[in-house]
C-alpha cells in the first residue's frame, strides 16, 4: 500500500511555505505545542498526557516526569484496571469522557493509549499498559481511541513498538525474532492502527533489534505504512529523536518537544546539501498541517464537562476492574446492615495508592478513600482504623504502628487489611527487582491473621505482587490494582455488594519470580534485551511449562456462579464464530467474561498451548440465560510466516477451548479449518520431512516413496521406524543419490514442477 495524496488544501498550504517553514513545523514549538503559521493559517496543536487522565500544563512549568503541576481532571483507573474489565464499550466510554475533558481544556491530541505488551511483570511501567496478551490489548486499545476520536480528539498510541521494560530504556536495544516481534509484540498496534485509525502514532525510545525505534525505516514505514496502510502522523517519545535527519527520513514526521531550532535546521541544511530529499519533508510537513486541521476541527472553545459524572464513571470502571481472586468460605460480600464491629487496616486506606508516577500523573478533581467510603457503607457498623505499617518513610515506628493494628484485628469481628506496594515501588523510568510487597507489610499480616481469622485482604499495586507465602492465611484477597480517584469508593461497593466483582486478571501471577518467562534474560546485557522467550509471554509460557501459578490469567471470581452449555461452532471464509449458553446459576446479576483460546495442535510450527482469540462480557440477572458469540477473524487464527514474511492460516483442525480462564476450560470444539496456499514450497534441497508436511508436496513424495518401497521390498524401513525418521531428515536431492533408491534427476523434476504448477499448492 501507498501513501494517499494529501488532500488538496494541503498540497496547496504546502505549496506556499518555504523550507524553513516547513522544517520549522515538524518540530514542537514547545513542550506541548506544535509550530504554528499562522500567515499559512496553520494552528498549533495542544498535545497532553495520558492516558488514564489529563495532565494538563502550563508550558512555563512543562514536564514529563510527573514532576510539577498540572490541572486538575478525573484520574480514572490506569489501564492495569480498565483491562480487568475486558470490556470495550467500557474502554469506549472511558475514551469519550477524556475527549470531553480534552476538549475543555483546549487538548487536541491526548497522549494515549500504552498497548505495550507486559513481557516482565518487573517492568515500572506496566501499570500503564493494559495486558500480557495482544489480543486484549489490542482491542481495549482500539475501543478506547474509537471513543476519544468520535468526540473529535486524537490519540497518540505507545510506545511503537517493542518497548517493555523501563531500564535502559533511552538506549536498549530490545532483540526480538519475527514471529513473536509480528505474533505478539506488533499485534496490538496493528489492531489499534487498522481498527481505530490514531491521529497519532509515538515511536518508543528503545531500539528495536539495534535500531532506534526512531530513526526505523522498517519500523515506521516498511511495516507501519505499507503493510498496515497507516495514514497519521507519527510523532516521537518526548525527547527520542537521536538524529532528526535520519529519523524524518525513516518517517517520523514530529519531532517533540521542541529542539529550540536544532532540529529544523540540521534539517533545511541536510536538503540544501543534498542528502535529504524535499519530498521527504513535504510528506512530514503535510501531516502536521493534517493534524492541526483535524484539530482545529475538533476543538470545542468554551466546552466543559461535568464532573461528577466523570467521577461516577471512574468509579464504575474501579469496580468492573478490581479482581476477585479469593473468597473462600463466601466470606464477602460483607452485610451492609449488620452490626459488625470492622477493623480497617492499613495507611493505605486512609491514603489511596491510587495510580502510577510518572508522565501519566494525574492531579485529580477529588479522591475518595476507602475508609471513608466503608464506614459511609455500613452504618449499622462500628470501624475501627489503624495505619499498620509506614508507606515509604524509613523513620516511623514500624512496631508501633503494627502492634496498634494487631490489637484492632483482635478485637473485631472481621479485618479488611489495605496492603500495596508504596509509590517508590514503581514508576516510569525504572523497573523493580523483586515482586515482594515490604516486609513491614507481611509481618502485620501475619499477626493480624493469627488474632483473627476473618480476614479480607485488599491490595493495591500497578504490576503483580507476589502472594505465594502469605495467601493461605487469607481467606479472601481483592485485587484492586490502581484503583483511579473513585477506588475508595468503588471498593466499599465492592466488599457490601452493592457492585459484583467482575475483573479478570488480564495478567498471569506467578508464584514466584524466577518462573516467569523473561527471567533469564531480564533486563538485558550490554544494551541487548535478548526476548529468548520467543512466543512464550505471560500466560503461553507457563502452559507451556505446565507451571502451577498463583492465579491464571483470566481468572476472577463472582458473588455469583456461571454455567457454560451448548456450545456451537461456524467456520467460513471470514473466520469463526462460537456460541455457547451461559447461565447465571447464582442469586445476584453479574457479569462473566466468557473467553475463548485457540489451539492448533497439529501444526507445522511451534504454537503455544492455547491462545485467546476472542472473548465477550455477559451481564446476566440471577438464573438468566443467554446465548453468547464471540466472532474470530480469519485474521486471528493465522502465524506469521518468516520466510515469505506472510500471515498464514494453516489447513487443519483448530480447536476452541471456552472458559472462563485460561485454566478454567469448560468446554471444547474442533473445528476444521481451510487453509491458506502454501506460501513457501519445497524443492530439491528440502528435506523429506518438509516435503511430507507440504499440502500437495506431501501426497506427490508419499507416491514417490511408495515406488521405492516396491523396488526395495522388505529393505524400506517401517512408517514410524529410526530408519524411515533418520530418511526422513535427507534433502530430497541426498535421497535421489542413494543407489537403492530408483529416483532419478526426472522423477525430482516432475515432482517440484507439481507444487510449482498452477493446479499446485495455490490452486
Ligand atoms: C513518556 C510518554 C509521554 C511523554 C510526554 C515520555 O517520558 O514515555 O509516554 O507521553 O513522556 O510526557
Amino acid at each position: 500500500m501507498t501513501d494517499t495524496p494529501h488532500p488538496t488544501g494541503t498540497t496547496r498550504t504546502l505549496a506556499a511555505l518555504s523550507l524553513e517553514e516547513k522544517a520549522a513545523l515538524t518540530t514542537g514549538a514547545g513542550w506541548w505545542h506544535t509550530a504554528s503559521l499562522p500567515q499559512a493559517r496553520i494552528p498549533p496543536v495542544r498535545l497532553s498526557d495520558g492516558p488514564h487522565g489529563l495532565r494538563v500544563q502550563d508550558e512555563a512549568a512543562a514536564d514529563h516526569l510527573g514532576l510539577n503541576h498540572s490541572d486538575a481532571a478525573t484520574c480514572f483507573p490506569p489501564a492495569v484496571t480498565l483491562a480487568c474489565s475486558w470490556d470495550a464499550e467500557l474502554a469506549a466510554r472511558v475514551g469519550r469522557a477524556l475527549a470531553r475533558e480534552s476538549l475543555a481544556h483546549g487538548v487536541h491530541v491526548l497522549l494515549g493509549p500504552g498497548v505495550n505488551i507486559k513481557r516482565s511483570p518487573l517492568c515500572g511501567r506496566n501499570f500503564e499498559y493494559f495486558s500480557e496478551d495482544p489480543l486484549l490489548s489490542g482491542v481495549l486499545g482500539t475501543a478506547w481511541v474509537n471513543g476519544l476520536q468520535a468526540e473529535g480528539v486524537g490519540a497518540s498510541v505507545k510506545h511503537f513498538a517493542v518497548n517493555n521494560q523501563e531500564t535502559d530504556r533511552m538506549t536498549v536495544s530490545a532483540d526480538v525474532d519475527p514471529r513473536p516481534l509480528h505474533e505478539i509484540y506488533l499485534r496490538a498496534f496493528h489492531r489499534v492502527v487498522t481498527e481505530a485509525a490514531p491521529w497519532t502514532v509515538m515511536c518508543a525510545y528503545n531500539r528495536v533489534n539495534g535500531v532506534h525505534a526512531s530513526q526505523s525505516p522498517w519500523l515506521l514505514t516498511e511495516v507501519l505504512r505499507k503493510e498496515w496502510g497507516y495514514q497519521g502522523l507519527v510523532v516521537s517519545d518526548w525527547g527520542a529523536v537521536v538524529d532528526r535527519v535520519r529519523a524524518l527520513a525513516a518517517g517520523l514526521d514530529l519531532e517533540m518537544p521542541s529542539s529550540s531550532g536544532v532540529g529544523p535546521a540540521q534539517v533545511v541544511a541536510a536538503v540544501e546539501a543534498g542528502r535529504l530529499d524535499e519530498e521527504v519533508l513535504d510528506r512530514s510537513a503535510a501531516r502536521v498541517i493534517e493534524l492541526a486541521r483535524k484539530a482545529a476541527e475538533g476543538s470545542r472553545p468554551g466546552a466543559d464537562f461535568d464532573a461528577d459524572r466523570h467521577h461516577g464513571l471512574a468509579r464504575e470502571v474501579a469496580a468492573r476492574g478490581a479482581v476477585l481472586l479469593k473468597n473462600e468460605g463466601g466470606l464477602l460480600p460483607l452485610d451492609p446492615t449488620a452490626a459488625l464491629r470492622i477493623a480497617v487496616l492499613g495507611e493505605f486506606a486512609r491514603t489511596p495508592r491510587y495510580q502510577g508516577e510518572g508522565s501519566s500523573r494525574v492531579t485529580p478533581t477529588r479522591l475518595d478513600d476507602a475508609l471513608t467510603a466503608i464506614t459511609a457503607a455500613a452504618p449499622a457498623a462500628t470501624v475501627a482504623f489503624a495505619p499498620g505499617f509506614p508507606v515509604d518513610d524509613p523513620h516511623a515506628d514500624a512496631d508501633a504502628l503494627r502492634g496498634a493494628a494487631v490489637r484492632a484485628a483482635a478485637a473485631a469481628d472481621v479485618t479488611v487489611l489495605f496492603l500495596g506496594l508504596p509509590p517508590s515501588y514503581e514508576s516510569e523510568g525504572y523497573d523493580r527487582d523483586h515482586l515482594e510487597l515490604p516486609a513491614e507489610q507481611i509481618g502485620l499480616l501475619d499477626e493480624v491473621a493469627a488474632v483473627n481469622p476473618n480476614l479480607v485482604v485488599v491490595l493495591a499495586n500497578g504490576g503483580v505482587v507476589r502472594l505465594a507465602g502469605w495467601i493461605d492465611a487469607v481467606p479472601a484477597v481483592l485485587e484492586g490494582w490502581l484503583l483511579g480517584q473513585a477506588g475508595g469508593s468503588a471498593t466499599a461497593d465492592l466488599l457490601f455488594g452493592a457492585a459484583n466483582p467482575s475483573g479478570r486478571l488480564a495478567e498471569t501471577i506467578p508464584l514466584r519470580l524466577a518462573d516467569t518467562p523473561a527471567h533469564l534474560d531480564w533486563p538485558g546485557h550490554n544494551g541487548h534485551a535478548r526476548y529468548g522467550e520467543g512466543l512464550f509471554v505471560g500466560y503461553r509460557y507457563y502452559d507451556a511449562r505446565e507451571l502451577e501459578v498463583s492465579f491464571p490469567f483470566g481468572h476472577g471470581l463472582s458473588y455469583t456462579t456461571f454455567a457454560y452449555e451448548n456450545l456451537r461452532t461456524t467456520s467460513d471464509d471470514a473466520g469463526l464464530a462460537v456460541t455457547v449458553a451461559v447461565t447465571n446459576t447464582g442469586d445476584r446479576a453479574g457479569h462473566e467474561v466468557v473467553q475463548a483460546y485457540l489451539a492448533v495442535p497439529g501444526s507445522r510450527v511451534q504454537r503455544p498451548v492455547r491462545e485467546l482469540k476472542g472473548f465477550a462480557v455477559a451481564h446476566l440477572g440471577p438464573g438468566e440465560t443467554a446465548d453468547v458469540t464471540l466472532r474470530i477473524a480469519r485474521a486471528d487464527l493465522a502465524h506469521y510466516d518468516p520466510e515469505a514474511h506472510a500471515w498464514v492460516v494453516e489447513d487443519i483442525d483448530h480447536r476452541l477451548d471456552i472458559g472462563g480462564s485460561s485454566r478454567d476450560i469448560r468446554l471444547t470444539a474442533t473445528v476444521a479449518v481451510a487453509g491458506d496456499p502454501a506460501t513457501s514450497l519445497p524443492d530439491a534441497d528440502s528435506t523429506v520431512a518438509q516435503w511430507l508436511a507440504h499440502p500437495v508436496g506431501g501426497p506427490a513424495i508419499t507416491e514417490l516413496l511408495s515406488t521405492v518401497r516396491e523396488s526395495m521390498g522388505d529393505g524400506y524401513p517401517q512408517e514410524d521406524s529410526p530408519r524411515h525418521r533418520m530418511m526422513a531428515q535427507l534433502r530430497l536431492s541426498q535421497l535421489a543419490q542413494l543407489p537403492i533408491v530408483p529416483v532419478g534427476p526426472d522423477d525430482l523434476h516432475r515432482l517440484i514442477a507439481t507444487v510449482n504448477s498452477p493446479k499446485g499448492p495455490s490452486s
